[in-house]
Formats: C-alpha cells, sequence, structure tokens
C-alpha cells in the first residue's frame, strides 16, 4: 500500500507525539522514584507537585494520539481516496478528448486522415516549406464511374472498394505524406519534397496499382481505374489556389477519357 504525502506526514507527527509520551512516563517513573526517598517535606511536595504536571501531559499527549488516530487520520485517508478518484477521472477524461480528437481527424470507413486534417496539414506543409525552400507535390484522385459500381453491385461492395483502394495509396506512399480521404469516392495526396517528375512517376505507379487492384464480390472480380490531377506548388499560391490547379488537372484527366494522370 501507498500512501499520499499527507499521510506520511501524519505518521511523522503520531512517532513525535508518541516519543513525547514515552519520554513523559519515563521522567514521572523516575519522580516516582525520587519521591520515596527525599526526606524534607517542601521537597516532597515540589516532586508531587512536578508528577502532578508530568501526569497532565501524558494525559494530554494520550488526548491527541486518541483525536489523531480517530478523526484526524480517517479525515485524511477520505481527502486522500477522492484526490485518487479525481486523478483517476481526469487521466481517463484527456484520454477520452484524445480518441475523440483522433475521431474527428479520421475516415471512419477507410482508418485514413479526412478533409479536415488534409486542409489543416497542407496548409502547414506550404507554411513550413515556404521557409526551406522546397517543393511539395500534391495528387488528387478520383474513381472512375464509381457510381455505376454502386448501382451494380450494391453500397457495400463500393465500401469494400473504397478501402482496397485506401490501402493502395497508403502502401505505395512515403511516412510523412499526407494521405487523406476528402469525401466520397476522392483521395489526396500531400507528398513533400517531390518534383513534377518524381510526382509524375508515383502517380503513374499508383494508377496502375489502383487497376490492378481487384474486388471480388460473389463470383465477380470488380476492377476499377482512377483518374489523376498533379500540381506542383509554386512557393507563392495559397493552399486554395494550389488545391483548385490540381482539381482543375482532375477534370482534364476526366474529360480525356478517364485513367489517366495530368499534370
Ligand atoms: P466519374 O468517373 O465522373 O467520377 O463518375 P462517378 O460515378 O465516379 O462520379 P459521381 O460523382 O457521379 O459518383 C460518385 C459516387 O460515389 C456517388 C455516391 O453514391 C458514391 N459514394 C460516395 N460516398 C460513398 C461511400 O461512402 N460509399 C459508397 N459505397 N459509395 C459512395
Ligand atoms: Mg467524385
Ligand atoms: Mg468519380
Amino acid at each position: 500500500m501507498r500512501f499520499h504525502q499527507s499521510e506520511s506526514a501524519f505518521f511523522v507527527f503520531i512517532a513525535v507525539i508518541l516519543a513525547a509520551g514515552v519520554t513523559t512516563y519515563f521522567a514521572y517513573q523516575n519522580l516516582h522514584d525520587i519521591a520515596g526517598r527525599v526526606v524534607e517535606a517542601e521537597a516532597v511536595e515540589a516532586v508531587e507537585h512536578l508528577r502532578k504536571l508530568l501526569f497532565g501531559t501524558g494525559v494530554l499527549l494520550a488526548t491527541a494520539l486518541f483525536f489523531g488516530a480517530f478523526f484526524i487520520y480517517p479525515l485524511i485517508r477520505t481527502q486522500v481516496r477522492e484526490e485518487d478518484k479525481l486523478r483517476a477521472m481526469t487521466a481517463s477524461l484527456s484520454a477520452r478528448s484524445e480518441t475523440l480528437e483522433q475521431a474527428a481527424l479520421t475516415d471512419s470507413l477507410t482508418g485514413m486522415q479526412n478533409r479536415r486534417y488534409f486542409d489543416d496539414a497542407l496548409r502547414e506543409y506550404l507554411e513550413e516549406f515556404r521557409r526551406i525552400d522546397r517543393p511539395v507535390g500534391l495528387m488528387l484522385l478520383d474513381l472512375d464511374h464509381f457510381k455505376t459500381v454502386n448501382d451494380t453491385h450494391g453500397h457495400d461492395v463500393g465500401d469494400t472498394v473504397l478501402r482496397a483502394v485506401a490501402n493502395c495509396l497508403k502502401d505505395m506512399t512515403r511516412y510523412h505524406d499526407v494521405v487523406a480521404r476528402l469525401g466520397g469516392e476522392e483521395f489526396a495526396v500531400v507528398a513533400p519534397n517531390m518534383d513534377t517528375d518524381l510526382l509524375l512517376k508515383l502517380a503513374e505507379r499508383i494508377r496502375k496499382a489502383i487497376a490492378a487492384t481487384a474486388v471480388v464480390s460473389g463470383n465477380v472480380r470488380l476492377k476499377i481505374t482512377t483518374s489523376v490531377g498533379l500540381a506542383i506548388w509554386d512557393g507563392k499560391e495559397s493552399a486554395d489556389q494550389f488545391f483548385r490547379r490540381a482539381d482543375a488537372r482532375l477534370y482534364q484527366a476526366k474529360s480525356l477519357g478517364r485513367n489517366r494522370v495530368c499534370a
């Protein structure tokens, strides 16, 4: 059993009172012996007076001990227990709020970061990279004819496809890339330290990997393709302007026939 600081202090206090009690007891006994040996009446009286005083001190110390053990200590114990309970509650609350915060930034279907996280992360990356003057790439992906997948095979199969695409994206990106589901069948990757050439190569690899991914539903092997729009940050534009530029390239990829990358 571990004791709280206030309990330990109380035990020291009790030990001091006990020591004072023992000393008083011995002084009382000594005086008793001396009283038996003195002959002058006046001295006997003085010793008797001292003995009475010591007896009084003993009674006071015993009262303090009793009061401490049966009143003060239970109060301290209750306070310590309440404090422990409060501490446990605070810990569980802060753990809960961390989980809530996590949930607010995570897409529940795929476990990826969500739009809110993406918006903040993109802004922060741009601020950081403005300072160190390094390139930042942005990739926007939109699955092709996804509505048909839902309409033909059902919403659950659609969800399975979304999860498969999410896993593919997670597998093919680096630790410090931001990979998010923006909503529906739209995904985004913020790839810091990538110039056009590198970003194009990565986007092509991702596009091919998604096209090669098969989702099995009953006896149907389902394949999906994706259109991709790319942009490299020009070092000046805002996150919104940067996003709109990549989105325009995505729109172009769609209108050129889908399943392709436009930069
Ligand atoms: P396009 O090639 O032009 O992008 O065509 P599309 O069918 O992919 O695009 P459209 O915007 O017409 O349809 C997107 C579909 O995505 C419509 C909606 O039912 C579906 N969708 C959005 N969110 C979810 C989801 O969480 N789960 C599933 N299964 N489907 C979703
Ligand atoms: Mg879409
Ligand atoms: Mg689509």
